[in-house]
This record gives C-alpha cells, structure tokens and sequence, in this order.
C-alpha cells in the first residue's frame, strides 16, 4: 500500500502531497560540526516518505509504518520541549519549531514510512524531521529555503526532542543533489556541490551496517563536545575550526603543558588535559581530510580519497575513541580483502562504516566483511553501495 493510501485508510480523507527526504552518509568530516568545521556528506536512495494534509484546528496526528503504534494526536498549542519522548517529538518538534519561528502553522496530518534504518548513523532522524519541515512548508506557502528547512529541523532535534545534534545531518537531507557529495562549511552553511560520479570511475562507496549500538555512545558525543570546547577555550579560540593545521603542533604543546583539568575550567572537572589533547587533534586533522579529499575530488583522484579515509578512522579510534570492535574489524577486513579505503561514519560505538572499493572487488570485499563477522560469531551487518541521491523533494 502507497504511503497516500494508507493515509486515506487511516484518516478518511486523501494526502493534499508527498513528499521524500534522504538518510546519509558522511564521506569525511566526522565529529567537526559543532566546531564550526567541515564536513562531506552525501544523500542515500533511502528515505522518509509523507503524505501529508493540512489542518486548522489546531490538531496533529502522526503516523508511522514502522513503529507499530497507532496515531498519535497531539494539539500544536500544547507542543513543549522535551514534552514526549515516542519517536512523533520528530515531527511535533518541527512543527514547534515552525510556530516558534513565527510561522502560522494550525495543524496537520501526517502518515509516514521510511526505508532509512534507524539508529544505524544514516541519519533517520533527520530524514523524518526534513520531511516533515518542508512539507509543511510547502502546504502552508511558506517557502522556506533548504538551509531553512534544515536549521528548523535542527532546532526540532536540539531544543525538542533533546538531542545535541549538529546541522550537519539536516543540511545533507534538504541540500544533497544526486551525483554528488556535499562540501559544507558549518560555520557559515556555504557549501559547494561536488562531483562525486562513482560509477564513472569504476567505483563503489558501502555502507556496512553493524546492526549494533553500544551504550556507550549515549553520553560519549555531549563529552566530546565539551572536550572540544574546553580545548577552544584554553587556546583562547572561539571553536576549533579556528587552529590552521599549520598551527596544530603549537596548539597541543600549549594544551599538553596546562596543568591537569584546566582545560576544563574552573574546578578542574570535565575532561583532563590530555583528552583534550586528543580531541582537539582529531578535529583539526579531521578539517584538514576534508581539504585533501576536496583536493583530490577536483583533481580527478577519487581513488586517491581511499587512504585519507582510512587515516580519519584511525583518528576516530585512537584520538577521539567514538569507535568500537566491530566498526574496527569492518575496516581493517574490508583493506586486508582489496578495499581502497574505509572508515567509521556517523557518531560510532556501532552504527555503519563506509568501503571505497573497485567495483570489481565488491563482492570480495563484502564477503570478506561478512565472513569475518561470522567467524566471530558476531551479527550478521547489512552491506549495501551508498549511491549519492537527491536531497528533499516533493513526490506528487
Ligand atoms: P539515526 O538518526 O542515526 O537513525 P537517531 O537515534 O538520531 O538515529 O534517530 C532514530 C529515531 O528517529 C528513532 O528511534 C525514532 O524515534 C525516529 N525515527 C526514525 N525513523 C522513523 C520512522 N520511520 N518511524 C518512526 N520513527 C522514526
Ligand atoms: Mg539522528
């Protein structure tokens, strides 16, 4: 059944449109978004499909095929922060944040089914809430621009739901064209469109889903976010994005010479110096792999971007420590098997990694992957190529 029939069975009435909104992977640039860095993002062919309809009577009702529950009624002048914790504070949020914006949203009918997998890094999240947000946009002749979109989308995850999120994930759902990947500066949201034709090249980008999440994951990002900023503040910078890579030697001799905790500020609590250390190693080093694949990616040299891949996993384990056994294991397996590169994308403590492969090594390289998980007696992880898709749209 369509995603507009279902509508019509669960509210009476037809769907005024729908509309799509991509997951993502993140090609480079990882954990750089709340340092006003760099980041490399492209769209999937998995989305998040609405039908939606407007409403004046103050009314919300959401539906999800593929949570199981049944709609969910909410009235929009009862929306608060952190007022629910079931998956519709996603498009509750957006719709807050739309209203708190000043835009005269009176209500609407929402039914949804996503083909994101959810909690696996590829940004499910941010494909319900980027629908969600231009939807309603669409409906109610707002207008707004995909950067708009993506920051109320944002906001929806930050101040609504709850969850620190960087813009990243917003900006790749509403902003990504497909054949290419996205170069994003989150400081300012300028971007660029960058060519990113695999298949021209003879190449394949996978995405391995682990299948795993760690709980550990659940306070490591707000830690690394603090670590970050304690490092910018003892630098006297405002985010990290502002040490040059040139200055990177200076800059840790000035943090590892701090005396233990002061990092963190007053108190000595949060992060110890030498963490911080690490931190603010993994984020410049990190900006400047995104200018070197940028490089390369002009150049021509996508094979090139392999080993810089690598490379930041490397930094993602060793400096910032967000990986774990299995996103570990993918990478080192899929090089041993022929791949060009790999890395951990996304938060990490399980989620997904990425593989550059030759197409013609594809299927060794996966088969490597899954039997070395297999070995181990470990979940069996979803292998599938990330081709660079079209951001947000309307379908009908
Ligand atoms: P990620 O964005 O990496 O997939 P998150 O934890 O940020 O992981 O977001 C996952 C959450 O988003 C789910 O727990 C659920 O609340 C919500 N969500 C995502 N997709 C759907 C969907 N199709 N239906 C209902 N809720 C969804
Ligand atoms: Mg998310």
């Amino acid at each position: 059944m369509s995603v507009a029939e279902k509508f019509r069975e669960l509210y009476g009435y037809g769907p005024e449109g729908v509309w799509a909104a991509p997951g993502r992977v993140n090609l480079i640039g990882e954990y750089t978004d709340f340092n006003d860095g760099f980041v490399m993002p492209l769209a999937l062919p998995h989305t998040a499909v609405a039908a939606v309809a407007r409403r004046t009577d103050g009314v919300l009702r959401v539906h999800s095929a593929d949570t199981g529950e049944g709609v969910v009624e909410l009235a929009v002048d009862a929306l608060e922060p952190h007022s629910g914790t079931c998956w519709a504070a996603y498009p509750a949020g957006v719709v807050w944040a739309l209203r708190d914006a000043g835009h005269p949203v009176t209500g609407a009918d929402l039914h949804l089914a996503s083909t994101v997998p959810t909690g696996a890094g590829l940004s499910s999240s941010a494909a319900l809430e980027v629908v969600t947000a231009l939807a309603v946009s669409e409906l109610y002749g707002l207008g707004l621009p995909p950067e708009e979109l993506a920051r109320l989308a944002q906001r929806a995850e930050n101040a609504f739901v709850g969850v620190p999120c960087g813009i990243m994930d917003q900006m790749a759902s509403a902003h990504c064209t497909e054949g290419h990947v996205l170069h994003l500066d989150t400081r300012d949201l300028g971007r660029r469109q960058v060519p990113f034709d695999l298949a021209a090249h003879g190449l394949r980008l996978l995405v391995v889903d682990t299948r795993l999440k760690h709980a550990l994951g659940d306070g490591a990002y707000a830690e690394r976010r603090a670590g970050c900023e304690a490092g910018a503040r003892a630098l006297g910078v405002r985010t990290l994005r502002d040490v040059e890579y040139g200055q990177l030697d200076d800059a840790l001799r000035t943090l590892a010479d701090l005396p233990t905790g002061a990092g963190a500020g007053a108190g000595g609590c949060g992060p110890a110096a030498e963490q911080v250390v690490r931190y603010v190693r993994h984020v410049v080093t990190e900006n400047h792999r995104v200018e070197r694949t940028i490089a390369l990616l002009d150049a021509g040299d996508v094979r090139g971007t392999g080993p810089v891949l690598t490379e930041g996993h490397g930094s993602l384990r060793d400096d910032l420590r967000v990986s774990c056994p299995e996103l570990d294991l993918v990478v080192s397996v899929a090089n041993a098997a022929g791949a060009l590169g790999a890395r951990m994308t996304g938060g990490g403590f399980g989620g997904s990694a990425i593989v550059l492969v030759e197409t013609a090594d594809e299927d060794t390289v996966s088969k490597a992957v899954l039997d070395a998980f297999a070995a181990e007696g470990r979940t069996t992880p979803r292998v599938f190529p990330a081709v660079p898709s079209a951001g947000a749209r309307r379908l009908r």
